[in-house]
C-alpha cells in the first residue's frame, strides 16, 4: 500500500476526504473511525494495534473467512486470462457461464437461470423489472404492485430502499416510489408480545397480512410478493414458526410472483444453501450477493424459476432493456466460483447446521440469562440480543432507542468483537469457518460487554 501515515493521520485524511455510507456525518468525528489494515480467517486488525474478531464477517457477507489464498490466485490467475468482457449483445465467457452452471446445482431444483449484477440493492432493481415484465409477457400488465413488509431491507438504491420497509429511508428521497405496499413484519419481541396474542398466533396473523392486502389491492394488481426469510439489517428477526408455512398456503391458492431475497440467508448462513431450503418455500426469484464472493469482489444476481426463465425464452415482447456494464464480471465470478468450491469442499452449509451453528447457539442463548437480555435468538450462524431495561417486564423499552444498543457495540469493540447495534439489540453474523475456540472467544467478549454496558 501507498500510503504511509501514523494512524491518526490516516483518520484525519479519511475524514476530510471520504464520505462514509449509512453514517451520521454531523457526528462522525476524525478519531472515532477505526482504520482496518489487515484481516485472516475471523480476525480482523486496525491500525491502532487492535486484533479484533469479525463477528459481522465484514456486511454480513465473508463466509470463508479472510485471507483465502485460493480465491486470490483464482482472481489473479482469470484477471491474467480476460480481465473483463461484458455479457451483452450476444457475448459470454467462459466464468460466467461456469458460475451460472454451478449455481444452478446448489439453487432450488426448480431454480437454473440467473441474471447478475454487482450487489444485492442492484440485484433488486433488477428483480423489480424481471417481475413486471414477467406479468407483461403473461399478458396480464396491470399486475404491478409488489408486497414488502415494514423494516424489511433490500438494498438502498431507489428501487432497493422503496421494497424495504425502513421508514429512515424512506424519508429521504421521497421513497418508496409507486407500486410498493408495506405490511407488518413477523416480529414477535419487538411486537407481537404486545399484541395479546401467542407466538404461534401472532405468526399466523402476521403471515395473513399478505393475503389480507392482497384481498384489499386485488389479485388481479398485485405482481408479487418480496421478503427476506430472515429480515438481517431490520435486526435479525427469526420469524415465528407458524409464519411461513401459512405464507407458503397464501402463495400456492394466489397467483402472484414469491421473492426470497437471499442476499445475507443464501450460501450457508442459516445452515441450509439459502433461506428458501431452511424455511422450505418455493420461490420464483432470489436475489443473491454478498455469500455468492465472500465479499471478496462486488457480485450479485438474480436466480430465477423455470417458469420465469421459460416466460423470458418464449416472450415476443423483444429486448429486455436492462443490464449493468459489470452484469457478470469475469474476475468476480472466478472469485464466486472459487468461493463456493471452498464451501462445497469445506463443507460449511453442513457445517453450520450440523457443528459449529448448534455450539454457538448453546453460547448465546447462555447470554439470554444476562439481566440486560430480553431475548437471546439465533438460526444458523445468524443471531440477536434484544436489551432491556426490565427483564420482569418484557414489553418495556429503554427511553431513548439505539443509545444502549451503540454504547453496548462500542464497548464490544473494546472487547475485540464486532458486533453491530440495530435498535436496542445487538448482532452477530460472523464467518461461517469460525472454530469452536474462536466460538468459546466470542461468547466471552459478548458477555464482557454485556457486564460493562449494565
Ligand atoms: N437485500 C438484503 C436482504 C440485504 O441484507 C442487503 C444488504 O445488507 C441488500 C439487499 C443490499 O445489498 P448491497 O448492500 O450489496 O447492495
Amino acid at each position: 500500500m501507498r500510503i504511509n501515515l501514523s494512524s491518526h493521520d490516516l483518520k484525519a485524511a479519511d475524514h476530510a476526504h471520504h464520505l462514509h455510507p449509512f453514517t451520521d456525518h454531523g457526528t462522525f468525528g476524525i478519531d472515532d473511525r477505526k482504520v482496518i489494515s489487515r484481516a485472516d480467517g475471523v480476525w480482523l486488525w486496525d491500525t491502532d494495534g487492535n486484533r479484533i474478531l469479525d463477528g459481522m464477517a465484514g456486511l454480513w457477507c465473508v463466509n470463508v473467512g479472510h485471507g483465502r489464498s485460493e480465491i486470490v490466485e483464482a482472481v489473479r490467475a482469470q484477471m491474467s486470462e480476460l480481465s473483463y468482457y461484458n455479457t451483452f449483445f450476444k457475448t459470454s465467457h467462459l466464468p460466467v457461464i461456469e458460475l451460472s452452471k454451478m449455481l444452478a446445482e446448489v439453487t432450488p431444483a426448480h431454480m437454473n437461470m440467473v441474471f447478475y449484477g454487482s450487489s444485492g440493492s442492484d440485484s433488486n432493481d433488477t428483480v423489480l423489472r424481471m417481475v413486471r415484465s414477467y406479468w407483461d409477457i403473461m399478458g396480464k400488465p396491470d399486475k404491478k404492485v409488489i408486497i414488502s413488509r415494514k423494516n424489511a431491507y433490500h438494498g438502498s438504491t431507489v428501487a432497493g430502499a422503496s421494497l424495504g420497509g425502513m421508514g429512515g429511508m424512506h424519508g429521504q428521497g421521497d421513497l418508496p416510489i409507486p407500486g410498493i405496499h408495506h405490511i407488518e413484519q413477523p416480529y414477535w419481541f419487538g411486537e407481537g408480545m404486545q399484541s395479546g396474542m401467542s407466538e404461534a398466533d401472532f405468526g399466523v396473523w402476521a403471515a395473513q397480512e399478505l393475503d389480507r392486502a392482497i384481498e384489499e389491492l386485488g389479485e388481479d394488481k398485485i405482481a408479487a410478493f418480496i421478503a427476506e426469510p430472515i429480515q438481517g439489517a431490520g435486526g435479525v428477526i427469526v420469524p415465528p414458526d407458524t409464519y411461513w408455512p401459512e405464507v407458503k398456503k397464501i402463495l400456492d391458492k394466489r397467483d402472484i410472483l414469491f421473492i426470497s431475497d437471499e442476499v445475507i440467508c443464501g450460501f450457508g448462513r442459516v445452515g441450509e444453501w439459502f433461506g428458501a431450503d431452511y424455511y422450505g418455500t418455493t420461490p420464483d426469484f432470489m436475489p443473491i450477493a454478498k455469500g455468492l464472493t465472500s465479499g471478496y469482489l462486488p457480485l450479485g444476481g438474480v436466480v430465477m424459476s423455470d417458469r420465469v426463465a421459460e416466460a423470458f425464452h418464449n416472450s415476443a415482447a423483444g429486448e429486455f432493456y436492462h443490464g449493468y456494464t459489470y452484469s457478470g464480471h469475469p474476475a468476480a465470478c472466478a472469485a464466486a466460483i472459487a468461493n463456493l468450491e471452498i464451501v462445497k469442499k469445506e463443507k460449511l452449509v453442513e457445517r453450520v447446521r450440523d457443528d459449529i451453528g448448534p455450539v454457538l447457539q448453546k453460547f448465546w442463548h447462555a447470554l439470554g440469562e444476562h439481566e440486560l437480555v430480553g431475548e437471546a435468538r439465533m438460526a444458523g450462524l445468524f443471531g440477536a440480543l434484544e436489551l432491556v431495561p426490565d427483564k420482569s417486564d418484557l414489553a418495556k423499552r429503554f427511553a431513548n432507542v439505539g443509545r444502549v444498543g451503540t454504547i453496548a457495540r462500542d464497548h464490544s469493540f473494546k472487547n475485540g468483537l464486532v458486533m453491530r447495534a440495530v435498535r436496542d439489540s445487538l448482532i452477530i453474523s460472523p464467518p461461517l469457518t469460525l472454530s469452536e475456540e474462536e466460538a468459546g472467544l466470542l461468547a466471552k467478549a459478548a458477555r464482557k460487554t454485556l457486564d460493562d454496558t449494565w
